[in-house]
């Protein structure tokens, strides 16, 4: 009588961790400036035309309006305040550019 168990299969704990590492958080709060998303003056030849500058915000993918304040990661994309904070708590990168965080 011979029991057969040689293949074990082996239980991998290993998952990707690569992506889903938060980012640490009072480096979060240094490097993320708050600026505040503004109309922008654009000048076409000597005809001035007023430009909104609504950036999108890639985590909702709703606008960031004008006047209100947006949170600026260091490679310079910003996003709302709450969604970047959120995102960051379940990743290190960019959204965008995959600029990478201090873990
Ligand atoms: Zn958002
Ligand atoms: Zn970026």
């Amino acid at each position: 009588m011979q029991s057969q168990s040689g293949s074990v299969i082996p239980t991998w704990d290993v998952r990707e961790t690569t992506a889903l590492v938060p980012a640490n958080e009072s480096s979060v709060k240094k490097m993320l400036k708050r600026v505040r998303v503004e109309e922008e003056d654009e000048y076409e030849g000597s005809r001035k035309k007023r430009r909104v500058k609504g950036e999108e915000c890639v985590t909702c993918l709703e606008e960031i309006e004008v006047g209100s304040t947006a949170s600026q990661m260091p490679c310079f994309h910003s996003f709302h305040d709450h969604c970047i904070n959120e995102w960051l708590k379940e990743s290190h990168y960019c959204p965008l550019c995959r600029f990478e965080m201090p873990t």
